[in-house]
């Protein structure tokens, strides 16, 4: 038996005050169960949310554990590997109508094989813990994907890919813009657009070492990388319209709101679309009435966690696409600061907690790897 550390909380509010971790037996896996060992798991934007109560999809309290208190585990995403299987899920078989026949669609995993969550709220900031096979996705054996890239597939990656599929039609050439791209978002829809060979305008706050992450973006294949404070001067439009030969941008991507989307959805083109997705600044989306008016954009949203509510199998096919690209370099996660956390099954279960309250207090995006 396993003895797993898991951090819960019990009431919604700041991290650092409302997270505890506990310790506890894991049972033996019960029946269409896998027991699972953390590979890593990221600190999202999300996970906060969710732990301040801020957040649209809410986690499950119960009282388990040991716990007198009815307690949440935080994290939406992670990689785990298998490390042990339950009794074979049985079922009905329709054809022949006999019970007890192994279903197999549940019973697909091997040990050893890397799985991340099918649905949010899969409580992912835990060591060890027992699942339904039916709440898994097989990433099958590692071959050449990192603990970060598995750990981070299932967000960033896929929202990053909608937005630039779902909401303008972006042909090679076109041009799209987009804020916070130094974000893990911002950094896929950097790569996914070179790849298919979109332009992009990427804006970033200024920053010291503003150069350097220029230069990083560009090497990602950013287009032209500007600071808020370049594109909310007046001159900027003719800029970009030298840059995309008159055509403005199709797309302009949105997770900061305020200002700051006021600003890029000026570079959009007649019936152009803005897709908010993020509002970091915390400030309400600004779109300036004259859009609305004399160039029809059209202002939408979008949320991975409906998305993949709403297209399971769908989601399955990408999350196995993504894999796909990460194996074949190309697509790359980057920027991602990562925390060791090491021996398991022995280390103070104080550590682990602190490694999440420590990360979090920073800055930048963290991921714990076990
Ligand atoms: P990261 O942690 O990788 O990046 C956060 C980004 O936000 C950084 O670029 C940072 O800029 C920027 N930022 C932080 N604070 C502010 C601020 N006050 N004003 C402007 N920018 C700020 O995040 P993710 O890539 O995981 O997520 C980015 C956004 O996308 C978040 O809002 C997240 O909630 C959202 N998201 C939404 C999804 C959806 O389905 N709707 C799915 C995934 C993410 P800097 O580098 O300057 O610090």
């Amino acid at each position: 038996l396993h003895t797993a550390r898991t951090i819960i909380f019990s009431n919604y509010g700041a991290p650092k005050e409302v997270l505890q971790v506990l310790k506890h037996k894991l049972p033996e896996p019960g029946l269409g169960e896998a027991t699972l060992k953390l590979i890593a798991a990221p600190i999202n934007p999300s996970d906060i949310n969710q732990i301040e109560g801020t957040y649209a999809s809410k986690p499950e309290f119960s009282k388990r554990f040991g716990s007198s208190d009815a307690v949440a585990v935080p994290g939406n995403e992670g990689v785990f590997e298998v490390i042990g299987l339950g009794e074979p899920q049985t079922g009905i078989d329709r054809e022949t109508n006999s019970k007890d026949v192994v279903n197999t669609s549940l019973n697909t995993l091997e040990v050893g094989d890397w799985v991340i969550p099918k649905k949010a709220s899969f409580g992912t900031w835990t060591t060890f813990k027992n699942a339904k096979i039916s709440d898994l996705i097989s990433l099958g054996k590692p071959n050449g994907l990192t603990p970060l890239q598995a750990a981070t597939i299932a967000v960033n990656p896929l929202t990053a890919y909608r937005m630039l599929k779902d909401f303008a039609k972006l042909e090679k050439g076109d041009w799209f813009i987009q804020n916070g791209s130094n974000s893990g978002v911002g950094r896929m829809a950097i790569q996914l657009a070179k790849l298919w060979g979109i332009k992009s305008i990427n804006v970033v706050r200024d920053r010291r070492d503003i150069d350097e992450l220029k230069q990083e973006l560009h090497d990602l294949g950013a287009d032209h990388v500007l600071t808020e404070e370049q594109v909310a001067d007046r001159s900027i439009k003719t800029v970009i319209s030298d840059w995309t030969n008159g055509a403005m941008c199709k797309l302009a991507l949105n997770c900061v709101g305020g200002r700051s989307s006021t600003n890029i959805a000026k570079q959009l083109t007649d019936q152009g679309v803005i897709v908010t997705y993020g509002g970091m600044s915390k400030q309400p989306v600004g779109i300036p009435t004259s859009l609305y008016i004399f160039k029809d954009i059209h202002s939408r949203g979008f949320w991975v966690t409906k998305w993949k509510n709403n297209n399971p199998e769908e989601f399955e096919q990408m999350i196995q696409k993504v894999a796909s690209m990460f194996r074949a370099k190309e697509l790359e996660v980057t920027a991602i600061n990562t925390v060791e956390f090491q021996n398991l099954e022995n280390a103070p279960s104080e550590e682990f907690l602190s490694l999440f309250k420590s990360s979090i207090a920073k800055s930048g995006k963290y991921v714990i790897v076990a």
